[in-house]
């Protein structure tokens, strides 16, 4: 029976699909250059080299039935070569492809005729100028590759900051983006199987702060008009990429109710974490059926209202997690660590989810149980 799964990428998404892989009765093998990664911590085996080594790609590839990945940075050749070999890898390493470089990918929703904030191509002072004229400031300068928790976008607010921004990208591809003043941001995580079914998930509404998510709300406050629009958006989507898996599909919703694609994940996101606890199937759930063929799980949600707030940390140094007896006294509050040893200011290193009857209960329970943590 082809049981084994090989994951490219050891992080917090890599541990979340590793657990629900296990809980089916698969195999998993996870390559990621740190030791001990949170997934490693799971998983059977570790492949120790980094996400782009071909020869550890290749391994993985004989080690394993299915291959997928955790993180853009992971080698879209390899896994382009490999797949033509006859690895099955999902999503393709041709969305893979399109997706990582943040340009190209909107060159590619564009010509599909998917709505996207205005762009340009920029790579120095000159065309950042000119293209400012047309774009109208604030703009955000945004790198084009490995640019994941907003390490890579710089808000340009005039002309006397864009030296400054520079800098802060230096020695890296870049492309210029108008700044959308948007109602909410929302996002959908969508799934389909290598069978070809589809199934998408409610609509939920994010906010980031410095370009990073902080908290999720599910389902998102916004009219059911809306929420069609959005999942019809992710359905047109998923529709022109390649490849079995979920999608995490990022939005801006405007002020003239316009819903418009902020950026493509090929791969579970953090916007789908409210899941395990709120849906009939998580997405990390989801994912594992997805490119091993199996039928696709339910999206429902089982609760009124979930809320998913990230634990960020605050400081740098080795991680010490204080608080969690304290959170867990509250009722239906989960708390997710990741298990990384290290801590860094505004680094992933776990989650809360609450749900309850309302949004606004569940996000002052969550909000509670996440003053109580530190880590
Ligand atoms: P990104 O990594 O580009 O998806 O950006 C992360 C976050 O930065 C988004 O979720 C928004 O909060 C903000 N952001 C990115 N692009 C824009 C834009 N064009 N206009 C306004 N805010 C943006």
């Amino acid at each position: 029976m082809k049981n084994k799964i090989g994951i490219v990428g050891g992080g917090q998404l890599g541990k979340m699909l590793t657990l629900e892989a296990k809980r089916l009765g698969f195999t998993v093998v996870i390559l990621d250059p740190t030791r001990k990664s949170p997934a490693a911590q799971v998983s059977d085996y570790q492949l120790v080299a980094d996400f782009k080594n071909e020869k550890a790609i290749k391994r993985l590839a004989e080690l394993t039935d299915y291959i997928t990945f955790e993180i853009e940075l992971a080698n879209a050749d390899i896994l382009n070569e490999i797949s033509k070999l006859g690895a099955k890898v999902n999503p393709s390493a041709k969305t893979l492809n399109i997706i990582k470089d943040r340009l190209k990918q909107k060159e590619f929703l564009v010509k599909n005729n998917i709505p996207v904030a205005p762009f340009r191509n920029v790579n120095n002072r000159e065309n950042i100028l000119e293209s400012a004229k047309k774009l109208g400031y604030p703009i955000l300068l945004k790198a084009r590759l490995d640019a994941y928790d907003g390490r890579g976008n710089v808000l340009i607010k005039d002309e006397k900051e864009i030296d400054d921004a520079l800098e802060k990208l230096v020695d890296r591809e870049l492309f210029l983006e108008g700044f959308v003043s948007f109602k909410k941001e929302l996002a959908v995580m969508i799934a389909r199987s290598s069978k070809g079914e589809i199934a998408v998930y409610p609509v939920v509404e994010t906010v980031h702060k410095n370009s990073i998510c902080h908290t999720v709300f599910a389902p998102a406050p916004v009219d059911t008009a809306i929420q069609k629009k959005a999942k019809n958006l992710a359905i047109k989507v998923i529709k022109v990429l390649k490849g079995a898996g979920v999608f995490g599909i990022e939005m801006f919703l405007t002020k003239d109710n316009k819903v418009l694609v902020n950026e493509i994940a090929p791969r579970v996101h953090n916007s789908g974490h409210y899941s395990i606890e709120a849906c009939l199937t998580s997405q990390f759930e989801q994912h594992i059926r997805a490119i091993t063929g199996l039928p696709l799980g339910r999206t429902d949600m089982v609760v009124s209202a979930a809320v998913m707030i990230n634990i960020l940390g605050e400081r740098h140094g080795q991680s010490e997690l204080k608080g969690l007896e304290k959170a867990l006294k509250l009722p239906n509050v989960s708390v997710h660590i990741y298990g990384k040893t290290e801590t860094r200011i505004e680094r992933k290193m776990g989650h809360i989810t609450a749900i309850d009857s309302s949004l606004k209960k569940a996000y002052n329970k969550a909000l509670i149980a996440r003053k109580l943590i530190s880590i």
